[in-house]
């Protein structure tokens, strides 16, 4: 492993934690769903997070985090507006096998 999949590893397990915790503390938050300024679905508040005037789904806060770990962007709405015109799909994909992997 790489130093960059060990950061994207490191991330999936802080955010993965960050939905734990939410349900832990607020169980109904996984039924309480908010539209992610990100990616744009509708989805639960457990793991979400509030960065600014801008709240990010759970999945979306991976990608932010670990855009930040990686230096790719340094706010949030360099991250929005990339999910915007797609410029960040080739990370979202890297992430996304990476995930695919870590499942087997
Ligand atoms: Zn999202």
């Amino acid at each position: 492993m790489n130093e960059k999949e060990q950061i994207i590893a490191d991330m999936q397990q802080v955010v993965e934690q960050m939905f734990k915790d939410d349900v832990e503390e607020n169980p109904e938050s996984v039924n309480e769903y908010f539209d992610c300024s990100a990616c744009g679905k509708n989805a639960p508040l457990a793991g979400s997070v509030q960065y600014g005037k801008h709240r990010l789904c759970n999945s979306c806060v991976l990608l932010a985090e670990t855009g930040f770990a990686l230096k790719k962007f340094d706010n949030i709405q360099a991250l929005i507006d990339a999910m915007e015109d797609k410029r960040l799909e080739e990370l979202c994909d890297f992430i996304k096998k990476d995930e695919a992997k870590g499942n087997n």
